[in-house]
């Protein structure tokens, strides 16, 4: 009897997670919140410049580094590498770990030089275009797909911390590791690049006005479409 009873619970809880898809939360979210105009930048250079930047600090930050790196006339490839790695640095100083920032960005810089820039890039097999970004010196899956995503226009589904906690919250544990979470919401949804742009920045958005360290799930739109959350033993409803 007591066993019926755990499979009765276990598939109840199932069903619950079943009902909690990608499709249905962007759905929602969309309705709720509206277009989030991502990615704020002009151009593949600026966008991929602002992924690297936006590393371990927040976008106010990155918007600083990259306007004084538009007052000097520098969003531009080749007068970008063109000058001192000390002036650099100089430049992007307000993004934060800037002796590290401005060597991953001369790194990424070079090697978008020796591929011709964006626009072979655009040709390539997408596996082949992430493969090759992820073999550049500071560049891990979040800015790879960052840049392929919002620079680039390729489907690819960008995982970031507010996105992992807003899934595990609600009991849902794809796996381990950042792919298995970007495969989680790829094979549950159409490739289209311009939903996975407006889903990841409306993730974003709810992390950063909701889903906080103590979680605002009163006030949550995600609560209204995948219900409360499962994985939080007491849910603060007050900001920190
Ligand atoms: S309902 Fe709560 S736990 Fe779920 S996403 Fe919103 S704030 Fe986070």
């Amino acid at each position: 009897m007591r066993r019926v009873h755990l499979h009765l619970r276990r598939s109840r809880r199932t069903q619950k997670t079943l009902n909690r898809t990608p499709r249905k939360l962007f759905d929602h979210l969309f309705r709720v919140l509206g277009p989030q105009g991502w990615w704020p930048g002009e151009g593949p250079l600026e966008i991929a410049i602002g992924a690297i930047l936006t590393q371990n600090t927040n976008w106010k930050n990155v918007e600083r580094a990259i306007q004084n790196l538009k007052a000097e006339g520098l969003l531009d490839l080749e007068r970008l590498l063109r000058i001192p790695q000390e002036r650099l640095e100089t430049l992007i100083r307000p993004a934060g770990y800037f002796r590290v920032k401005a060597r991953r960005l001369r790194s990424f810089l070079r090697w978008l030089q020796a591929q011709g820039g964006f626009e072979p890039l655009q040709r390539r097999p997408l596996s082949e275009v992430r493969d090759a970004f992820l073999q550049v010196e500071g560049i891990g899956p979040e800015t790879a797909d960052s840049i392929l995503l919002y620079a680039l226009g390729r489907p690819v589904f960008v995982i970031d911390a507010y996105t992992r906690r807003i899934l595990n919250r609600h009991g849902i544990e794809p796996g381990k590791t950042y792919e298995d979470y970007r495969r989680w919401f790829e094979s549950q949804l159409p490739r289209d690049p311009q939903l996975f742009n407006e889903f990841h920045a409306l993730l974003v958005e709810i992390g950063k006005r909701y889903c906080r360290r103590n979680p605002l799930c009163d006030r949550c739109p995600v609560k209204e479409v995948w219900g409360p959350p499962t994985g939080l033993e007491n849910p603060v409803t007050k900001d920190t």
